[in-house]
């Protein structure tokens, strides 16, 4: 049924094609054309000159032939760097980069099994709900592009997000809270050497802070992390301002909003302990979601996978995907796993069974969706 050679051949090209965060141009119109040439209507939106990109998410769109609820699809379209230049080949049973990129598969597997499958369903003049695609910028940058897609123009009522690591029957119910936050420390300074006494270090009051935080892994569903910590001067001056940066992610959201709490208590107390002061900054960058066993999507996607054979496990993630905006948004939508491995490294890889797997499960949701 699949033609292998074509997703494979498909797949290494999409991989090939440059389109880090925010420079995912040459992708956009890669897709843009694959996909009016299998009749979707696309559209782009104006997410690039927001987010100084140079591309915009794509909304596609091709009208069903049968009755039946529609279905939308998501994917990124970025990869996490060094995402340049990748040179994808088969090797034994794998697909990898040459060892100087990452691979790309996340999420180029999402988009090639979509490709195929739809591309199968046109040659086999095959009946199809109304196909709704979503393909996303900068997902990879705390997912800013879907961040501002506008979710309205979305007719279908549930929908599948393509991308998650780990086999392909694996089904995401829940993704965590994530709250990023900022912080400036702030001392006086003074000479180092002549007067310290009559400074206070920027420097020593967040050291101080730092060290009595609850960091990493936090508890099952929570965890915690400082990303930078920055502050630059010569060595004879007392610093009067050091800045960290970090984040926050809970399962269970209370538990995010608390914890942050508990790290804004910590870093008052030690900027009032040395005399200083300290300005915080929060942002809820997505929220969480949980679906149940039951929803819809969920559903649907344990149902395609079974109808194949492929055993279905449920499981939760650290991660966020454009699904966390989609879901708060009100579209219920299930995060698939797409059978990529050790992602975000130059080790990347996909077994080629898998992604012809995904292809697959793709086509069964799509096969479903007239049926219901
Ligand atoms: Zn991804």
């Amino acid at each position: 049924m699949i033609n292998t050679n074509r997703l494979f051949t498909s797949f290494m090209e999409l991989c090939a094609i440059d389109s880090e965060p925010t420079s995912e141009r040459l992708m956009a119109d890669r897709l843009t054309d694959i996909l009016t040439s299998l009749g979707f209507t696309v559209s782009e939106d104006t997410t690039g000159s927001i987010i100084g990109g140079n591309a915009g998410n794509l909304y596609a769109r091709l009208e069903g032939t049968a009755v039946g609820d529609g279905l939308f699809f998501s994917c990124h379209m970025d990869r996490v760097v060094p995402g340049l230049g990748v040179k994808p080949r088969i090797d034994g049973d794998y697909i990898v980069s040459d060892g100087t990129t990452v691979l790309g598969a996340d999420d180029a597997a999402g988009l090639a099994a979509l490709l195929e499958a739809i591309t199968l369903l046109k040659q086999n003049g095959k009946d199809h709900p109304t196909i709704e695609l979503v393909l996303t910028v900068a997902e990879e940058l705390s997912l800013v592009g879907s961040r501002h897609f506008d979710t309205s123009q979305v007719t279908s009522r549930i929908g599948f997000v393509l991308d998650a690591g780990g086999d392909v029957g694996e089904i995401v119910l829940q993704a965590p809270e994530h709250i990023k936050f900022s912080a400036r420390f702030h001392g006086v300074s003074a000479h180092a050497g002549f007067s310290p006494e009559q400074g206070i270090s920027a420097i020593q009051i967040a050291a101080t802070a730092i060290t009595r935080m609850g960091l990493l892994r936090i508890d099952a569903d929570t965890t915690a992390n400082i990303g930078s910590i920055s502050a630059i001067g010569p060595t004879n001056i007392v610093q009067n301002r050091c800045e960290i940066e970090g984040e926050v992610r809970s399962l269970v959201p209370a538990q995010a909003i608390s914890h942050m709490a508990t790290l804004t208590e910590v870093m008052h107390h030690g900027a009032a302990e040395y005399g200083g002061a300290v300005t915080i900054d929060t942002v809820t960058s997505y929220q969480a979601y949980q679906l149940s066993e039951e929803s819809e999507p969920v559903r649907r996607a344990a149902q395609a996978a079974a109808s194949l054979g492929i055993p279905v496990r449920y499981k939760s993630t650290g991660g966020g995907s454009d699904a966390n905006y989609f879901n708060a948004r009100g579209l219920p939508t299930v995060v698939l796993s797409c059978g990529y491995e050790r992602v975000h490294t130059t080790k990347e890889r996909i077994p080629l069974r898998q992604l012809e797997l995904l292809t697959q499960w793709v086509m069964a949701l799509l096969e479903g969706g007239i049926a219901a």
